[in-house]
């Protein structure tokens, strides 16, 4: 989608550290993280938020959650833990409007969420 951030950062018009790419997903390092790691898994077609996924976006919904867990692996999350995250609307605190999934580990997190 134009003037998307997201869109643009998937499709490699705009830079980001990334650490995982296949054909249909991309995960990169967050800009201003808020743990020792933090990653944002998109998929690379534009959904505005979760409200947008239909029972179509099954298979990509189950490939992001598998990419979270094996780049958690990756980044040695895996014994201690981590988050996965998905901000949904105004009230869910999303700013970006591209679906994307926070991966946040490397500290203890507090429950609830703020
Ligand atoms: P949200 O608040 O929508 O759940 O998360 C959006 C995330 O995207 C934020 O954590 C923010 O730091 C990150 N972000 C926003 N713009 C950019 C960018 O241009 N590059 C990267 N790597 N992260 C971004
Ligand atoms: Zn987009």
């Amino acid at each position: 989608m134009k003037d998307c951030i997201f869109c643009k950062i998937g499709a490699h018009e705009i830079q980001a550290m990334v650490v995982y790419e296949d054909s249909d997903i991309l995960a990169f390092r967050d800009i201003n993280p808020q743990a020792p790691v933090h990653i944002l898994i998109i998929p690379k077609k534009h959904f505005g938020s979760v409200n947008e996924f239909t029972a179509a976006e099954t298979e990509i919904l189950g490939r992001l959650v598998l990419a979270g867990k094996n780049i958690a692996r990756q980044e040695r999350l895996d014994e201690r833990g981590y988050r996965l995250v998905l901000n949904c609307g105004e009230d869910g605190g999303q700013s970006v409007a591209h679906v994307h999934m926070h991966l946040i580990g490397g500290r203890a997190m507090t429950w609830p969420p703020g």
